[in-house]
């Protein structure tokens, strides 16, 4: 264990500091040096609104260690929050408090028998992707597997395989007061049930098993996947957004999908942007969007990846600091006559904040129902039938844009969900903890049945106090 020099702080978080640092392993480290380079290279987040900074980081080596931490610190009343990969507006968190920081605990087994992954806290998508032979996961390269699956989990293997969360066959879970437990079907079934969707509410999960897949589910003998950018200036919107209404609205194929408004280098001027994924040759994936292809995109690059590299095009996304957020929202269809005034909003945002210009403007779909879907109840995950989702990455660099950036999101939020009844209303848990519970847990029983659990187990609301 390695205690770096220590500030002043509170005599209760001495005493905390120094109990915990002669308990947990010698690999364990508790910094306390605000301007050392651990400390600082751990508290980088994706996004710096609302960055704190804690008292102390506490990288734990060990689940035992997890365990310790959160056994003293419950008992001593120290506030704290898990991170992992750091994507989150939430693993943060001022001088009350330290940052329990998983990052270390990198183990990944692979049982190819049951066709089963075993991943620690710390273990990340990309880690996963290479080291998984013949076993997949989706999303951005460098978000922590054990939080993007307990939200719920959308990745571009949804459509083939469910959400990250269907796939979640057991965890174990350090408890609100300090208790680790293994969570099954047939272990604590209804903390499985709450895991799978809403699973950041109820105690640190140090090893979660998924089931996996095997890379033929692909569609292709190579496990390569067809994906890029097709590329149309914003004046051919309404034509494009026809051509792709109904391949968004085809049931039948696998294929997903994100359409964004974007200003990306070297020009910086605003165009179109169809990013798909289509599962099988290359043949068959140029023959099902030939409608957009006949339509004369003025770039393409479209070809088969390896599955491993599908989400490289995400890396810029995902990169840490600067000033960035997610908002979204379910949409079910994409409305031709919305996406131009949205394009409208994107111009204006450009004008009154040039240095929100790395903002895209989106939406995402995933029509496919595979057979071994899973019913809307039988998780706490309730984006389920949502198949077309809004999704808004607002980034700007001066924090001085804040107010601006926010009111044009707002705006086209707005304009995205028009029409819809408010029980429509559906929100993205993995991106947001700003939209009201229903929209985020929807169906009263759900939410209820949510709130009984996390007042069971975590009443003093350690993992926050929403839900409570
Ligand atoms: C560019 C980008 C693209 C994204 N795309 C998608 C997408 O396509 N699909 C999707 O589903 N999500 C997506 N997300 C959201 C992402 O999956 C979630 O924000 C995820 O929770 C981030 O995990 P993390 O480990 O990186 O973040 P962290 O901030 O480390 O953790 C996220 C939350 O989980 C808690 N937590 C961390 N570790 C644990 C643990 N072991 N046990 C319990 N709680 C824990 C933290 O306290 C925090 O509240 C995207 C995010 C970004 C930034």
């Amino acid at each position: 264990m390695n205690l770096s020099t220590a500030p002043a702080v509170p005599e209760l978080f001495s005493t905390f500091l120094s109990k915990l640092s002669a308990s947990i392993s010698t690999e364990a480290k508790v910094l306390t040096n605000q301007n050392g380079t651990e400390f600082q290279e751990s508290l980088q987040r994706w996004s710096d609104i609302a960055l704190k900074i804690p008292t102390a980081i506490v990288l734990v080596a060990t689940e035992n260690d997890v365990v310790l931490t959160v056994k003293l610190a419950v008992e001593l009343g120290i506030p704290f929050v898990p991170k992992s990969g750091g994507h989150s507006l939430w693993s943060t968190i001022g001088d009350e408090g330290f940052i329990l920081d998983l990052s270390l605990l990198k183990r990944i087994s692979i049982d190819t028998e049951g066709k089963m992954v075993t991943v620690e806290s710390g273990v990340l998508i990309k880690e996963v992707n290479d080291a998984a032979f013949e076993r997949a996961l989706g999303n951005g390269n460098t978000i922590g597997v054990v939080p993007q699956a307990l939200g719920g989990g959308i990745s571009a293997l949804s459509s083939l395989c469910g959400y990250t969360s269907d796939s979640i066959v057991s965890a174990r879970l350090v408890t609100a007061s300090g208790s680790l437990i293994t969570v099954s079907h047939t272990s604590h079934p209804e903390l499985l049930w709450a895991l799978q969707g809403a699973g950041q509410f109820f105690g640190i999960v140090t090893e979660l098993t998924l089931q996996a897949y095997p890379l033929s589910i692909l569609g292709t003998s190579d496990g390569t996947v067809w994906t890029g950018s097709i590329v149309f200036p914003t004046q051919r919107a309404e034509e494009v957004l026809r051509a792709l209404a109904p391949l968004i609205a085809d049931e039948s194929t696998p294929a997903i999908g994100l359409f964004l408004i974007a200003a990306p280098p070297p020009m910086f001027t605003t165009c179109l942007v169809i990013i798909p994924v289509f599962f099988g040759p290359t043949s068959a994936a140029e023959q099902y969007y030939e409608p957009i292809i006949t339509l004369g995109p003025m770039m393409m690059d479209c070809k088969a990846v390896p599955f491993a590299r599908l989400n490289d095009s995400m890396e810029t996304f995902c990169s840490k600091g600067g000033f960035k957020r997610f908002a979204g929202a379910g949409i079910q269809k994409s409305d031709p006559s919305v996406w131009p005034k949205v394009i409208e909003l994107f111009e204006e945002l450009k004008s009154k904040c040039p240095d929100a210009g790395a903002t895209g403007y989106a939406f995402e779909w995933n029509a496919y129902s595979p057979e071994n879907k899973i019913s809307h109840a039988d998780t706490a995950f309730s984006h389920r039938d949502v198949k077309v989702w809004s999704e808004l990455l607002s980034w700007y660099t001066s924090p001085e844009s804040y107010a601006e950036v926010y009111r044009i999101e707002q705006e086209v939020l707005a304009l995205v969900r028009h029409g819809q009844t408010e029980e429509n209303q559906a929100a993205f848990p993995n991106w947001t903890r700003d939209e009201p519970l229903q929209r985020r847990y929807r169906g009263s029983e759900r939410l209820e049945k949510l709130k009984g659990l996390k007042r069971e187990w975590d009443p003093k609301g350690i993992f926050t106090s929403q839900l409570l």
